[in-house]
């Protein structure tokens, strides 16, 4: 399978986003659990429109699992999902939209750590994570897509099986270094709080799991 590369202006910020300038690194969840409730209302406010699909509100949460035999975090939603030219065009070119530009001057006067203000997106997994997997499936769509990267070196993307409409997200978590320690990611009591700091008004359910030791 050829791999792709990113666009340069990509390459450049995801070295950045690995080689870390951010010292907030648990931010990237909150990048990830925002992504997942933007998808979530996507489908939403497509129902208000389009009778055929009916919006049961019992059916859109947000799951977060963590395995610490296997060192796996991941976010899964029932959200919109992503088709194989969404995820060549979301997922391999950063910056393109609300990602790395500050948030209203009101918002970053709050008194946060001004780096939490910056919408950093998806690629601050990398901040995490050594190798980041997608797999999704379109509203709509029979097909699901694997997208998957290691980060500067480029992504790969290719059909894969999926039964239900959504995005789950597989962030293999680094591991520690004589600098920086990662075990935290794949902790109950740390993802709770993170969550909480920083996902609190999300509007769905945020379910969670850590299994292993
Ligand atoms: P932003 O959220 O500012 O657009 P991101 O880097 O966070 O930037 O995400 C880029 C794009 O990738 C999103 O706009 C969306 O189209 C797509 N995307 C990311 N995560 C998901 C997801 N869980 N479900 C559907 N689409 C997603
Ligand atoms: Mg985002």
């Amino acid at each position: 399978m050829m791999k792709k590369e990113f666009k340069a202006e990509s390459k450049r910020l995801l070295e950045m986003m690995i080689n870390s300038i951010y010292t907030q690194k648990e931010i990237f969840l909150r990048e990830l659990i925002s992504n997942a409730s933007d998808a979530i209302d996507k489908i939403y406010y497509k129902a208000l429109t389009d009778d055929q699909l009916v919006f049961n509100k019992d059916d859109y949460y947000i799951h977060i699992t963590a395995d610490k035999d296997n060192r796996t975090l991941t976010i899964t939603d029932t959200g919109i999902g992503m088709t194989q030219e969404d995820l060549e065009n979301n997922l391999g070119i950063i910056a393109k939209s609300g990602s790395l530009a500050f948030k209203s001057e009101n918002e970053a006067k709050e008194g946060h750590n001004i780096i939490g203000q910056f919408g950093v997106g998806f690629y601050s997994a990398f901040m995490v994570a050594d190798q980041v997997t997608v797999i999704s499936k379109a509203l709509g769509s029979d097909q699901a897509y694997r997208w998957e990267s290691e980060g500067t070196d480029g992504y790969t993307i290719e059909p894969c099986e999926k039964d239900s409409v959504g995005t789950e997200i597989t962030l293999k978590i680094k591991d520690n270094t004589e600098d920086d320690s990662y075990d935290d990611y794949l902790e109950d009591y740390r993802l709770r709080s993170i969550i909480k700091k920083y996902s609190d008004f999300i509007r769905y359910p945020i379910k969670m799991e850590v299994t292993g030791h």
